[in-house]
């Protein structure tokens, strides 16, 4: 079998797949890109590609996103026009679950509220809201969104979903595409961010766009720093417009110590932790794809390059 190379300007998490490799897909060679066999390779393993990379491998035919996501294949700019897979984890479901049930119970039960209320020693109680008057909107209602969208509404929550094409979904009110979105916003209290960075989303999170929400509503971004445009944020918290939000990632990360998202009342910020897909699932599904390429199988989670998801 000829070697798989792992790429990414990670060293930590290429010795961490290394392994994971070693453990879950033992009959998968693998190599960093500095070892003289990975000019063989005709799959790479990507995170953050270093600039460059894709296209010093002569035999490449397959490029692999070690994550759900594809966006940061860009980090290399001379990307080679070849099929791209990505990584579909049901952990990576259940994760993204927890972080946004977390969230949603935060706004709609007033815990944001209770935790400012306690730096200035206040007691006051809020009236209990029902969670079918508290309006969710998921934006992105893909392998995560989708499933998110339907965990909430059995919940109880009014849920709506937005995405790019029509979809039913148990309890859901459903939007598709542009013409549909300012419907999708109207009134939500809380927007949760799950699409994949495009041309299309970039900025999606602006001030048009919390304009829609209700007066005092809350934004989660899980999907990427990308999608938000952080002044327009900092702008709608610091005046109220916006009760809060929470925020997983980041055009730039780590989040450099003097951005204001940091500081600014009424924003979380959490480390890129909102779901991983386990190393074990990622080398099984790798494998997976490299034994389809080598079997001229359909391959497993293909990006379709005209959408770039
Ligand atoms: P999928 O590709 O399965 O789903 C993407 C969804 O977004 C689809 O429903 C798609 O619509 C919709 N969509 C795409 N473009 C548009 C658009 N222009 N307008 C409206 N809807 C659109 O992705 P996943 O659910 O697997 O993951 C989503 C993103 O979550 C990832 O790309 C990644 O950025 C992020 N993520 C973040 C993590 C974290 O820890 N913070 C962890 C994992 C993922 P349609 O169904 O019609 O195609």
């Amino acid at each position: 079998m000829k070697p798989l190379v792992l790429l990414s300007t990670d060293p930590v998490l290429l010795g961490q797949l290394q392994s994971a490799f070693a453990r879950s897909a033992p009959q998968v060679p693998v190599v960093l890109a500095d070892d003289p066999a990975a000019c063989e390779a005709e799959v790479a393993a990507c995170w953050f590609p270093p600039a460059g990379s894709l296209g010093a491998l002569p035999n490449l035919k397959l490029i692999h996103s070690v994550a759900a996501g594809v966006d940061h294949l860009a980090n290399d700019p001379h990307l080679p026009a070849l099929p791209i897979c990505r990584v579909v984890d049901p952990a990576h479901r259940q994760g993204m679950a927890e972080y946004v049930r977390w969230a949603v119970t935060h706004y709609h039960r007033d815990f944001d509220l209770a935790m400012a209320q306690q730096q200035r020693q206040q007691w006051l109680r809020h009236p209990q809201r029902p969670a079918g008057d508290f309006h969710v909107g998921i934006m992105g209602l893909g392998s995560l969104g989708g499933a998110i969208a339907t965990e909430l509404a059995a919940a109880g929550y009014a849920v709506r979903g937005w995405a790019r094409s029509e979809k039913r979904l148990d309890a859901v009110r459903t939007f598709a595409g542009p013409a549909e979105f300012d419907g999708f916003l109207d009134g939500l209290d809380l927007l949760v961010n799950l699409l994949p960075l495009t041309a299309a989303t970039r900025g999606i999170l602006c001030r048009d766009t919390f304009q829609a929400l209700a007066p005092g509503a809350a934004v989660v971004n899980c999907g990427r720093g990308q999608h938000l445009q952080a002044d327009d944020l900092i702008a709608a918290v610091s005046s109220g417009r916006l009760r809060g939000a929470v925020l997983d990632v980041f055009e730039k990360e780590p989040l450099p110590l003097d951005n204001r998202l940091w500081t600014t009342p009424g924003i979380v910020i959490t480390p890129h932790m909102a779901s991983c897909a386990s190393h074990a699932c990622i080398a099984q599904q790798v494998a997976e794809n490299v034994r389809r390429l080598e079997a001229g199988e359909p391959l497993l989670n293909r990006v379709d390059p005209t959408l770039g998801y």
